[in-house]
């Protein structure tokens, strides 16, 4: 995709305060518990090798992606640290991993026997780093019984060329609940699972940014920080305190480049779903869905001279339109995301808006948008 460099449409992206959330964690935890920063998604949305080099530089000891791809991404950008793939990769990208000294979760025995395979075949030299993924509640990938998991430990112990049993970990799925209940029971499985166990390998972790913020207690020696690291919430609002202020690192602006005086019963984009009550002044702004910018977005608002602007009618693949109090020139900025003139609109109100989590939001913003790093 074409990246809108000529249009006045841009994320604009906060290194100093990507540094202060990672750094403020980094302080918190103890001295052998090592940040992995979790950039997966192109840092979700903040741009993978902009946020991986703004962790390092805050104290971030390695990184966490989804898949193999994006490790590969921050291997060709220069990045030597632990990678760690968080999803289940192919058992025939076993020696590719291997080479490229990138981490591979594994969720079953089957995956091992299948990957050894692979690096038998071929005169690798050095063996794959592998996590053990435990399912202790969140029911997504990983080891649900003791004797699965002895299992892929003997695998392992027989494997010792193929494989380094490298890490073990849980995800937790409530850490953002004020309700720790089923947290709870997640933490008495981890802790049944891993008495097995005969020995610690170098990394275990289970805390996702939540955990680490609100369950620091449960963090062993290596924490996957993630959208907290972008100054988000993980609750959202459920839980409004976090224990030092967490910095939004993400700015989405704009400008307007078309105005006009509406008159009164005349109407506004596809669908002709709004039509003026009264005269008035209404800007066109160059964005729309296909940068990411949902269509559900109809009726929300954007700031323009430190006023809410309604949008008014369908978000269109490219452009939409704002209700204006007064007319602007063209030129004249508008926040879609950020502060201005002293207001502010969050990714957590635009989420709230689209019933949905500013997770979602913050990666669903498209390639098209330029990303400028302040
Ligand atoms: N660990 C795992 C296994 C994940 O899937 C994720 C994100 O989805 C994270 C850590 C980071 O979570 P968060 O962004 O909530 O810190």
């Amino acid at each position: 995709m074409a990246v809108g460099e000529h249009r006045p449409t841009r994320l604009v992206i906060d290194r100093q305060a990507l540094r202060h959330n990672i750094q403020t964690e980094v302080k918190r935890l103890k001295s052998d518990c090592e940040l992995f920063m979790v950039v997966k998604a192109n840092g979700y949305g903040h741009g993978a090798a902009q946020v991986a080099q703004a962790a390092k530089d805050a104290g971030a000891t390695g990184f966490c992606v989804a898949i193999l791809d994006e490790a590969l991404e921050l291997r060709a950008a220069g990045f030597d640290e632990p990678i760690l793939v968080l999803g289940v990769t192919r058992p025939e990208d076993a020696v590719l991993m291997a080479q490229a000294r990138v981490s591979t979760v594994v969720a079953d025995l089957k995956w091992l026997q299948e990957a050894s395979r692979y690096l038998e075949l071929t005169h690798h030299n050095r063996p794959l780093n592998v996590h053990l993924g435990l399912d202790t509640g969140m029911g997504r990938i990983g080891f649900r019984t003791t004797d699965d998991l002895k299992a892929a430990l003997n695998f392992l112990g027989v494997k010792v060329d193929d494989f380094n049993f490298e890490g073990i970990f849980t995800h937790f799925s409530t850490a953002d609940d004020p309700d720790d209940t089923y947290f709870k029971q997640q933490v008495a499985k981890w802790q049944e699972l891993t008495a097995v166990l005969p020995f610690r390998p170098r990394y275990v972790h289970v805390s996702n940014s939540a955990t680490s913020l609100w369950h620091a207690a449960c963090n062993d020696n290596m924490v996957r920080f993630g959208v907290a690291g972008y100054g988000l919430n993980p609750s959202g609002t459920a839980i409004p305190e976090t224990p030092y202020p967490l910095r939004p690192a993400m700015q989405l602006v704009s400008e307007l480049v078309y105005t006009k005086r509406l008159h009164a019963g005349e109407s506004v984009s596809y669908g002709a779903t709004y039509t003026a009550q009264t005269d008035e002044w209404i800007g066109t702004v160059p964005i729309g869905y296909a940068d990411g910018y949902e269509r559900r977005l109809q009726g929300f608002h954007v700031l323009v001279g430190g006023q809410f602007c309604e949008i008014v009618g369908r978000v269109c693949m490219d452009q939409l339109m704002i209700r204006l109090p007064q007319n602007y020139v063209r030129g004249t900025k508008v926040t879609l995301v950020g502060a201005n003139g002293g207001q502010q609109i969050t990714l957590q109100d635009v989420a709230d808006y689209c019933g949905t989590i500013h997770y979602e939001i913050a990666c669903g913003f498209t390639s098209r948008l330029p990303r400028h790093y302040l």
